[in-house]
């Protein structure tokens, strides 16, 4: 690998920001899954939590497995992503289509964050959403009730990169050292 190459996996591993994650629950298609992480190494989001239960009898772990700049826990169930991301100390969002959501630009991202996205058919679960800070909604004016998961993920995702840009979140390293570098010879350097 060229110093170069070396250069940018390091000045992508030092913006990642390790208190803004993303849950999917129960999300399933692949092209769903896929997109969505893309959008999360976009604006520099260190790990994903995926919840894939038996119940619906998904494939676990399609589509993440080209994902190798984003990390991945998958948790069997939503209350022990729940528990887990809370013990973090993380605000949680659920995003849910409901009248009483709050408008999700109305937020403050700069907070250790994690926004939970739901099942394409079903959306979000009940045991989501009542574990929530909040819940929040992408305003619909138009005839459709919802946008795809990826899309609504794109929109929630950029607005708390604008935020977190502005607050110069991106200015300093999240990542220890030492995980960077594990990080960056991982990936192939030297
Ligand atoms: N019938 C489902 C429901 O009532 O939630 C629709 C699910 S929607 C296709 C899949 C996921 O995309 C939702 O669980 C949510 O995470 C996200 N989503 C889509 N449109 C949204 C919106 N307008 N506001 C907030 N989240 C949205």
């Amino acid at each position: 690998m060229s110093p170069e190459r070396y250069q940018r996996i390091r000045q992508v591993l030092e913006r990642r920001q390790t208190d803004l994650t993303v849950c999917l629950e129960n999300v399933h298609k692949p092209h769903n899954v896929s997109a969505v992480v893309r959008t999360c190494d976009a604006v520099g989001i260190h790990r994903v939590h995926t919840v894939w239960e038996k119940k619906y009898q998904f494939r676990r772990g399609t589509a993440m497995g080209s994902q190798q700049w984003v990390r991945q826990t998958n948790h069997d169930n939503i209350n022990d992503a729940m528990a887990e991301l809370k013990g973090q100390g993380m605000q949680v969002l659920v995003t849910h289509l409901s009248d009483t959501a709050v408008d999700f630009r109305d937020i403050d991202y700069t907070k250790p964050t994690a926004i939970l996205f739901g099942q394409e058919k079903y959306g979000a679960s009940d045991e989501a959403k009542a574990v929530a800070d909040h819940d929040i909604v992408i305003p619909m004016m138009g005839m459709v009730q919802s946008l795809n998961v990826s899309v609504a993920a794109a929109l929630v995702l950029y607005e708390a990169q604008r935020q977190r840009t502005i607050a110069g979140m991106y200015n300093t390293q999240q990542l220890p050292e030492e995980e960077c570098q594990a990080l960056a010879f991982q990936n192939g350097y030297p």
